[in-house]
């Protein structure tokens, strides 16, 4: 292909938007990285070598059409650029901020194997739907013509909206349903604004709502409705609930003294705290001090992105010091080497190898030393104590972030009859995406396990089509007996 925009990568560097200085972005929620101007994205984007089999494409989970993105973005032709990337993907700016690129599309670009470094495919995807939303390129949610038909959608994640946004346009009366008053799941909650600004997120969700989607905020399946209360309402029911249970720390004084004072708090109960303070609400366990780290001394335990976030929104709160504990090294951390830097910059102090033993008066955290045993069945080495013993830190919060499992949804839905697999998540049929329960889809965590926001906007794009050609061959065989 001759073209003079592309093809770039040899004399023009890799360059990322710019992070603002670590003092500086200490204290505030506002997201750390700028945005590219128009020119730099271009000419990050002209670094593209156009590859006959794009291995960015096939390693992102949307098979987003990268390399055609890229050189209409070259181009400057950035209407176009914004239309293609947006064919795939209901939320191309969120996955281009919180995809961890790394381990998916630029971590497979093959400049980064000639040793050039990766094209900057995420921050070029951001770029192009931020300023289409700028420019007033962002159509409006547009519903088909109505097929007389309604669907429910329980929980408003990623992977719900996603779904509930594709069945719209379908020509579905959609409801979506979440416990929460806000919707957005995880991205809304869960995911700090240092990552992921929250005007980015309710600037989707309200173009769902402007498009007639209705929803449903501060429902809880389980306790406003049963799951076969919604059945009988709609004529399909996706479950997108996400995975919420947080795993336990079984050791001495986790649970706290006799008044529940001290111990561990769950990671999510207080990402959450500070996201709704972000929002401007009243909490009260964050304003009576429980929930917020100002002034204290830190423990957050655990290595995954959660802990990440965790010990990256004390030092915004203005916590005094920040420690994370983590029974593997750094090269063995499920969390974004990314991430880690990020918090290393802001402050955090890494105790990798070590976990805690018990949680005494006082804000005594005993620990212990860990070193790396055997390969387990999985590859990894299992972390074992270490001899060279135990030693002990001050925390007045300790944060556990060890990750999420399903809650029981059989029981919380009044519906034994949902085949769920033995660590709770639903179980779908692999063709249709239908569980056991005729007219019941799942999608996104519930069905994964945790995983990624990108990963649940695929299974929303997945289980709408599936739940469509559904929908529609009940309304033919309808017709027929009729
Ligand atoms: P969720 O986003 O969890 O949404 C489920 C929704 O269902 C929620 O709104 C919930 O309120 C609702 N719900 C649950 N039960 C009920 C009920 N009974 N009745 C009504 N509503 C209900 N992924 C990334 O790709 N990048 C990241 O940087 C990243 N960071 C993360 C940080 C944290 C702290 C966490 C916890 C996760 C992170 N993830 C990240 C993972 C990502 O957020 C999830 O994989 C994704 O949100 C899953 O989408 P979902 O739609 O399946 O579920
Ligand atoms: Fe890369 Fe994620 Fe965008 Fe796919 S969706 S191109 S993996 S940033
Ligand atoms: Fe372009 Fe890299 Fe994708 Fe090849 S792998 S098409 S160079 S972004």
């Amino acid at each position: 292909m001759a073209n003079d925009s592309l093809l770039k990568f040899v004399d023009r560097e890799q360059v990322y938007p710019a992070k603002r200085a670590a003092e500086d972005r200490a204290d505030d929620f506002r997201e750390i990285a700028d945005r590219y101007a128009i020119v730099a994205a271009e000419d990050q984007a002209g670094r593209c070598s156009q590859c006959g089999v794009p291995y960015c494409s096939v390693h992102c989970p949307l098979h987003n059409h990268i390399p055609d993105w890229l050189r209409l973005t070259a181009e400057g032709r950035l209407r176009e650029a914004y239309e293609l990337s947006n064919a795939t993907s209901t939320m191309p700016e969120i996955c281009g901020r919180i995809c961890p690129q790394d381990r998916l599309c630029e971590g497979n670009c093959v400049i980064e194997f000639s040793g050039h470094g990766a094209v900057t495919i995420g921050s070029v995807e951001k770029f192009i739907t931020d300023n289409a939303w700028e420019q007033g390129w962002v159509e409006p949610l547009v519903p088909g013509p109505s097929r007389g038909a309604s669907v429910a959608v329980i929980g408003a994640g990623p992977a719900g909206l996603t779904a509930a946004e594709y069945l719209r346009g379908n020509g579905y009366e959609v409801h979506v349903y979440d416990r929460h008053d806000r919707a957005g799941g995880l991205l809304t909650y869960g995911i700090p604004g240092f990552k992921l600004e929250k005007p980015v997120v309710m600037r989707r969700v309200d173009r769902l709502k402007a498009g007639g989607i209705i929803f449903h905020e501060g429902f809880a399946v389980g306790d406003d409705a049963s799951l076969d209360d919604l059945r009988r309402r709609h004529d399909a029911v996706l479950i997108a609930t996400g995975v919420y249970r947080a795993r336990a720390l079984d050791l001495p004084g986790a649970d706290g003294d006799a008044n529940g004072k001290g111990g561990a708090i769950a990671a999510l109960d207080f990402l959450i705290a500070s996201n709704r303070k972000g929002f401007g609400d009243a909490v009260p366990e964050f304003d009576d001090g429980t929930l917020d780290a100002a002034g204290k001394d830190v423990v957050v335990i655990g290595g995954g992105d959660t802990a990440m976030d965790c010990v990256r929104t004390a030092i915004r709160q203005g916590a005094r010091s920040v420690k994370c504990l983590y029974r593997r090294d750094r090269a063995n951390m499920p969390g974004s080497q990314r991430e880690v830097g990020n918090a290393e910059e802001e402050g955090v102090e890494f105790i990798w190898l070590s976990a805690p033993a018990a949680f005494e008066a006082d804000g005594v955290v005993r620990a212990r030393r860990m070193r790396l045993g055997a390969a387990d069945a999985s590859g990894r080495r299992a972390p074992e104590p270490d001899p060279a013993g135990d030693f002990t830190l001050h925390a007045d919060l300790v944060i556990k972030a060890l990750g999420f499992d399903a809650e029981d949804l059989p029981a919380l839905f009044g519906a034994p009859e949902l085949g769920v697999s033995r660590w709770g998540t639903v179980l779908v049929d692999g063709k249709t995406l239908m569980t056991s329960l005729d007219g019941v889809f799942a999608a996104g965590d519930i069905v994964r396990g945790a995983s990624l926001v990108v990963w649940a906007i695929r299974d929303g794009r997945d289980v709408a089509s599936a739940m469509h050609k559904w929908l529609k061959a009940r309304a033919k065989n309808a017709k027929v007996a009729a």
